[in-house]
């Protein structure tokens, strides 16, 4: 075989055909009563990768597995571009979906050799066909040369793309993955994760990955859905989310937060920190005013407030400080450049800056 042209052609036959796949008003609860999931309404784009975040029990594994068609909703629908594929009187098997799902522990059968793993989905095409395309979703991967090897002289991430090309293989229009970096060592996880951003953006099949890492959603996700207790609470760009959080919980997600009890008067609201603007609420409002760890600029000589500093901890890059703030019953915690402050430094002053700052109201 001429191999280098050869590869590159059947590599672009591997591409799948995007898709829209979209969730209107679901509702669902397991048998054991409680709701899992209330009028959650979302949809990922063709082509794009959604990350469904959330914390643990917020319903994430509940609707992939609605989508995948092995649980079904009390209400509403799930399309695949127009076609409704759940819903009302209406069911379309698994198999039929063209939706693929890597799950969590994304486990490969021990006793069959890489390629029989990736070929195992593929039982509507002749064992030749099966073979060839098991072929192409393990070049995709870049794991081609280990077709004949057993899972176990792979590592953790070459296993994970193991799982990811069986994903791929039956080319489907819609891959949901369910945290499939949770298994992996803190240094692997980079590698493997950009590796599978590559490949899904190569494959163009539209994705959506579940986690309930803030940090991994931003740099994996076009966009970002996050969920609390079975609701939608925000969608959008990691930029939506970060700089303009619908409430205190998405706040307190993407970042560590110091939280002032506050009450608006005069559009304002008064903090041990200083008077921040109170925008859209009205006076008389009980609010909560976020500051970022990130938000404080130190400085020994002058400063709009006094602080001192109660603890130092060195992190590399930054370090973390602990300061007694007149005014405030707690200690402000702030995150600031190593080296900003001279050693056994005391006292001192703190600005605060402004995009760093959120108030919400409270209910
Ligand atoms: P997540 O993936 O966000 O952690 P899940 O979708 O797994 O959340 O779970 C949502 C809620 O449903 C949780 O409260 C969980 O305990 C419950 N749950 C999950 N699976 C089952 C099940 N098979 N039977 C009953 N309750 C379940
Ligand atoms: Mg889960």
């Amino acid at each position: 075989m001429n191999g280098q042209k050869q590869s590159s052609a059947r590599v672009t036959a591997g591409v799948s055909f995007a898709a829209r796949l979209s969730f209107e008003d679901i509702g669902h609860s397991y048998a054991s009563g409680a709701e899992t999931l209330r009028g959650v309404s979302l949809a990922a784009e063709p082509g794009e990768v959604l990350c469904l975040l959330g914390p643990s029990g917020s319903g994430k594994t509940t609707l992939l597995r609605i989508a995948a068609g092995i649980e079904t909703q009390r209400a509403g629908r799930v399309l695949l571009n127009d076609r409704v594929i759940a819903g009302p009187g209406v069911f379309l098997p698994p198999e039929q979906r063209s939706i693929g799902l890597v799950f969590q522990d994304f486990a490969l059968f021990p006793h069959l050799t890489i390629l029989d793993n990736v070929r195992f989905g593929l039982t509507a095409l002749s064992p030749q066909e099966a073979r060839h395309e098991a072929m192409i979703a393990l070049e995709r991967v870049g794991l081609e040369a280990y077709a004949g090897a057993y899972p176990h002289v792979l590592s953790g991430g070459e296993q994970q793309r193991v799982a990811l090309a069986r994903a791929l293989a039956p080319r489907p229009a819609v891959l949901l993955m369910d945290e499939p970096f949770s298994g992996l060592d803190s240094r692997l996880k980079d590698t493997v994760r950009a590796e599978t951003l590559d490949i899904l953006r190569q494959s163009r099949a539209t994705a959506i990955v579940v986690t309930h890492d803030a940090e991994e959603a931003m740099r994996m996700g076009d966009r970002i859905a996050l969920l609390k207790d079975g609701r939608l609470v925000q969608a959008g760009t990691a930029e939506d989310l970060y700089q303009s959080p619908a409430d205190l919980f998405v706040a307190g997600f993407f970042s560590e937060l110091n939280e002032f009890p506050g009450k608006v008067s005069g559009g304002a609201v008064e903090t041990p920190l200083g008077r921040f603007a109170a925008r859209g609420l009205a006076d008389g409002q009980e609010v909560t005013v976020a500051v970022r760890l990130s938000g404080f600029l130190v400085n020994q000589q002058a400063g709009a407030i006094p602080a001192r500093v109660v603890s130092r901890r060195f992190l590399g890059v930054v370090e973390h400080l602990e300061l007694a703030v007149p005014g405030a019953d707690r200690h402000v915690r702030a995150r600031v450049r190593c080296g900003h402050l001279a050693p056994r430094v005391r006292d001192i002053w703190i600005d605060i800056v402004p995009s760093d700052v959120l108030v919400f109201a409270r209910r």
